[in-house]
């Protein structure tokens, strides 16, 4: 199907939320006004790079690319102040999520995890974290102290980067882990009752255009609270820039992945929050497709296939299950 991304639709008038119930949204019914999240950089490494679990990392990852501090990493108070500085004059939001980004931000002993998120949330106007990792780097200790900071009243979110749900994709991109630590991890999470954003990337090598609503699915039958979506980038430094430059890697279209967001968005239950319907890479770095370089071009493509479907979150869902709860809540514990 051609999408028509001729026509435009000014920014100020993208109004999303008629359609999806997005994190920004979310949190302004949350708080009653707008909470932002604050990008840092605290210098961890990554269990797939050091030999813990692998080494040179996931087939398609520079972390250079989507974490702008990435070669320096100042203090967590110097980092948050600057970003609140840019993200206050741009969106004019005044309350803050420290967002440990860059890397695997629970890989550090719990002690010393506690002294960089308490030096985060002592910080004016941050009310609360949220914590970038792996499904298999998420230990009892970590979960409890997270879970100590929500009983304190801060918002906590956890964003586990799981990609897909096939083990065969994920062997093909060397994430070092399966779908298996994903679930054993999610069981322990909602056990505590912590919110956690599934983190899945569309046009991975190895899958179907549909691949990544069957992992969308899966991943809120098992109680997802948030998802993050965006599409392969192929940047420059990683395995899989050679693998595409050899032919082995064709990256989705602009109107395939505006198809696959659509499919997901109908098909998710209303209360499910999209922490991303996107992500723009380094544009140094970027190898293809092209046009993911383009926010704003994806997103507006975005609202348009869901006008033209007249399709909000969770009408696909509840014309199927004829509710608005998770299919298997057995693992909502
Ligand atoms: S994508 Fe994440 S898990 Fe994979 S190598 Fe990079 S930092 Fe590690």
């Amino acid at each position: 199907m051609l999408i028509n991304t001729g026509k435009n639709i000014h920014k100020a008038d993208m109004d999303l939320t008629r359609y999806i119930n997005t994190f920004g949204h979310a949190m302004y019914q949350r708080y009653g006004q707008k909470v932002h999240k604050v990008s840092i950089n605290a210098a961890f490494t990554c269990p797939n790079r050091d030999g813990t679990k692998g080494i040179g990392g996931c087939t398609f990852c520079n972390n250079s690319s989507f974490s702008p501090n990435a070669k320096e990493a100042p203090q967590v108070c110097e980092q948050v102040a600057a970003g609140k500085q840019v993200i206050r004059k741009r969106t004019g939001a005044r309350k803050y999520l420290a967002y440990f980004q860059a890397y695997t931000n629970t890989y550090a002993e719990v002690s010393a995890l506690k002294t960089l998120y308490d030096q985060a949330l002592a910080i004016p106007d941050v009310i609360g974290l949220s914590i970038g990792t792996r499904p298999d780097c998420v230990p009892d200790g970590v979960l409890d102290l997270l879970a100590s900071y929500r009983d304190r009243g801060f918002e906590i979110w956890l964003e586990l980067g799981l990609q897909s749900t096939s083990d065969e994709v994920l062997r093909r991109v060397n994430r070092g882990h399966g779908f298996g630590e994903y679930v054993d991890a999610i069981q322990r999470i909602q056990l505590r009752g912590l919110q956690y954003c599934t983190h899945l990337i569309a046009g991975l090598p190895g899958e179907s255009i549909n691949a990544t609503a069957d992992s969308a699915r899966r991943v809120v039958d098992l109680g997802t609270t948030g998802i993050k979506l965006h599409p392969l980038h192929i940047v420059k430094g990683t395995q899989m820039a050679r693998e595409w430059k050899r032919g082995e890697v064709t990256p989705m279209t602009l109107d395939e992945y505006v198809q696959v967001v659509a499919d997901i968005v109908a098909e998710a239950p209303s209360e499910l929050i999209f922490h991303r319907l996107t992500g723009t890479a380094n544009k140094a770095l970027l190898l293809a497709p092209d046009w993911t370089e383009y926010k704003w071009k994806v997103l507006n493509a975005i609202y348009l296939e869901l006008a033209r479907r007249d399709l909000p979150q969770g009408a696909a869902f509840q014309a199927f299950t004829g509710s608005d709860t998770p299919l298997i809540p057995s693992l909502n514990l």
